[in-house]
This record gives structure tokens, C-alpha cells and sequence, in this order.
């Protein structure tokens, strides 16, 4: 749980190096999984060859995934399948302002027009279908005149629509914003309805973050193309995977020189054994509760998001009570105050390390998403530090 500085002091990490490291640094069972993949083979083409980590990583996921996703590329989809499907002119995305999908020139044709500089590269991103930002609130409710925009959105360009692409009830880099699950179902509805695709970005939700395996399961429905990347490895290697139906994967594809990296899968499978709980009791939330995490296919995660949940619901409560702050939200392992203006990095940074803790706030927002193997009284810490934080950050 802790970063060792320079300086010698050591702090606690409640940004999971950008949400990815949830279980930690140095874990000795994604030590090993690594150690063992690289006395065997560090790599091989993926191209006419496949290999043993990619196959069981590829095959666990697909068990794992919401709805009906059958198929898994190491690599980056929609277009082909609309072509395949006698569509060629369907080439858009639709997805919604305040959302963040990357920094390669596809992903960022659908982050945010205005966080993501469209105009800086007009000519140059594809044109893209923006909606307006899902009403904030999981709790929300479908909000009627967000639904009846959307669907007027869908009519309006269907004829050149692939799919709808979205960040499932959390948005991240975008603002770290929550809306209610109800607005996946309707999305759901429409592609249905007009024959589109619905791709979910769970590259920040995936894998337990927002208390749910899959962020898609609050809204109880399947996308047909699923992004997963940042903690599929629990932090260590560069990976990411996209899942699909196999209506969808029908006649494709090429990826990447690196695609399906053995060294990566098999952390990724190591990963994923810790989140079920298989590899035995580590120090987390739970140690001393008997009976819990145990067993194949157990869900060792869940407990241990609730548990951060709660914490953070407590220990974020006192920032309620300061002057500049706009909103305090949890869900999951996910905890945000933001501010009623930009934080200011360096005071926030310092009042943080002064807990002892290692926060990386920006824009009007100090947050965490730390590791779920956090040990109760360093979440106390983090939440203390989250709240000095936004108090010497606001500077009030
Ligand atoms: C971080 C992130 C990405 C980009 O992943 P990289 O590994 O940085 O390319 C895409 N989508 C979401 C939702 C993310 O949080």
C-alpha cells in the first residue's frame, strides 16, 4: 500500500496508480505469475500462433463478462460490423459529453468536444454525435427530458450510426461524475431498437471499482462490445481487451505487434485469481472474517469494496462542512469532493502528504480510488487526507 520517496518518508497510495494497482504494489502472487511466465516466454506473435495465457485469460474473461460477450481481441471495432451487415454508411459513434476513452486520435474523437480540444484538431478527429451528459446521481432515476434528447439524437442520425460508446455509470478522467444505471437501460433500448451497437468503456469501472464486477451489472443489461484495460492487470503490465459478441467478431481483425503479451495475460490471470479470492487471505479489509474469500470462483472483491464503501461514506463526511466544496460522492472504491473551483495541486498535494498519504487531484476534484487491499486504519488516513486535502486546496 505504500510509495517510498526520495526522502525516505512513505506514503500511503490512495490513487492505485490511476486506479489500476488494486491490489497493491509487489503482491507476491502477480510477483510470481510474472517471475514464472518469463522463465517460460516473454513474448510471441499473436498472429497465426496463439499461446496458453492468452487462451485461459481470453476464456476466464468471456466467464466473467456481462451478457452474451463470447469473443475477446487483445486490441482495439462497430464499423466492420455495420459493413458486414450491408450498412456501410453507419460510421458514428454517439456517446455523451463529459466522457474520456483515451488519448489516441480514435478515443479521443469520443472524449469530451471541449476537455478533449476538438476544435484544436478540427479536420483532423472524426465527427462524432454528442448528447448531453448523463444527469448526475446513481441514484437518480431516469431524468425524462435527458431520455427524450437522446432518442430525438438516435432518430435524427440513424442512418449514419454504428453505435453508442459510454463510460457505464461512473465517468473518470472526465470528472469523476455518477449517473443512475437506468440511463445504460435506455441506451440499451435504442440500440436495440435501431440496430446499434453498444459499446461500454469499463477501462476505469471494470473489474469491482464501482461495487459491481462490471459497472453495466447496476443497470442488469449486456453491452455488445466491452472495454477492458487499467487494472485488468492489476496494475502491472500494459493490457487491455475488448469483448464482444460473437455476432460482432464475425470477420475480424488485426491488432497490435504486442497484442496478447504471455508476461501480461498471465499477471492478468493472477489478478484475476486475487479478486476472486483463490490465491488465500491477504492483509485487506477482511482479514480476521472467517469464511469470507474463500473458494473457487468467490468474490473476495465485493467484500472488500463494500467495506471501502463505508469507509469512505464516513471518513469523506466531515468535507460536507467546508465552505468551497460543491459535492461529496461515493460509490464503490470510489470516493470525490469536489470543489466549487480548480483545486490548487500543490497545497492539496502537500496537506495530503502531511497525512501521510499520496493523492493526485485535479481539475475542481480531489479524490481516491485506492487499492482494495487497503487496511482499514490507512483508509482512514486516505479519507482524512482527501479532506485536508480540499480544505488547504480550496483554499479555505
Ligand atoms: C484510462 C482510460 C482510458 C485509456 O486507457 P489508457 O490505458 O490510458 O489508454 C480509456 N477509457 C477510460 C474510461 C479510462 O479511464
Amino acid at each position: 500500500m505504500r510509495l517510498e520517496l526520495a526522502s525516505g518518508d512513505r506514503l500511503i497510495d490512495g490513487m492505485a496508480s490511476w486506479w489500476c494497482a488494486i491490489h497493491g504494489y509487489r503482491h507476491p502472487a502477480l510477483d510470481r505469475a510474472a517471475r514464472e511466465q518469463l522463465e517460460r516466454m516473454a513474448h510471441v506473435m499473436f498472429g497465426g500462433l496463439t499461446h496458453e495465457p492468452a487462451v485461459r485469460l481470453a476464456e476466464r474473461k468471456i466467464a466473467i463478462a456481462p451478457g452474451a460477450l463470447g469473443a475477446v481481441f487483445f486490441a482495439k471495432l462497430c464499423l466492420q460490423f455495420q459493413r458486414a451487415c450491408g450498412r456501410p454508411a453507419r460510421t458514428r459513434l454517439l456517446t455523451v459529453r463529459g466522457g474520456y476513452h483515451g488519448d489516441t486520435f480514435g478515443a479521443m474523437a469520443v472524449c469530451d468536444p471541449v476537455a478533449g480540444m476538438h476544435s484544436a484538431f478540427a479536420g483532423v478527429l472524426a465527427q462524432h454525435v454528442f448528447a448531453a451528459r448523463p444527469p448526475d446521481g446513481f441514484d437518480a432515476g431516469l431524468d425524462e427530458g435527458w431520455a427524450a434528447h437522446v432518442g430525438e439524437l438516435v432518430e435524427r442520425h440513424r442512418e449514419q450510426l454504428a453505435g453508442i460508446i459510454l463510460e457505464p455509470v461512473v465517468q473518470g478522467a472526465g470528472g469523476m461524475r455518477f449517473h443512475s444505471p437506468a440511463c445504460l437501460s435506455l441506451l440499451r433500448d435504442l440500440c436495440d431498437e435501431h440496430g446499434l451497437l453498444l459499446v461500454l468503456d469499463e477501462i476505469a469501472t471494470g473489474f469491482g471499482r464501482t461495487g459491481a464486477l462490471f459497472a453495466s451489472e447496476h443497470a442488469a443489461i449486456g453491452p455488445d462490445v466491452m472495454c477492458v484495460g487499467k487494472a485488468l492487470t492489476g496494475g502491472y503490465l500494459t493490457l487491455a481487451a475488448t469483448l464482444c459478441t460473437r455476432a460482432v467478431s464475425e470477420g475480424l481483425m488485426h491488432g497490435p505487434t504486442f497484442m496478447a503479451n504471455p508476461l501480461a495475460c498471465a499477471v492478468a490471470l493472477a489478478s484475476l485469481d486475487l479478486l476472486d479470492g483463490r490465491e488465500g487471505r491477504q492483509p485487506g479489509l477482511d482479514a480476521g472474517v472467517p469464511g469470507s474469500s474463500r473458494g473457487p470462483g468467490g468474490e473476495a472483491w465485493r467484500e472488500r469494496v463494500g467495506a471501502i464503501e463505508a469507509g469512505l461514506r464516513a471518513g469523506l463526511e466531515p468535507a460536507r462542512e467546508l465552505a468551497l466544496v460543491k459535492d461529496v460522492r461515493v460509490l464503490g472504491a470510489i470516493g470525490v469532493v469536489q470543489l466549487q473551483r480548480d483545486v490548487d495541486v500543490g497545497a492539496a498535494t502537500e496537506a495530503a502528504v502531511r497525512r501521510g498519504v499520496w493523492l493526485r487531484p485535479f481539475r475542481d476534484l480531489v479524490y481516491t480510488m485506492p487499492p482494495y487491499v487497503i487496511a482499514e486504519e490507512e483508509l482512514a488516513s486516505v479519507a482524512a487526507a482527501v479532506v485536508d486535502a480540499a480544505r488547504a486546496g480550496s483554499g479555505s
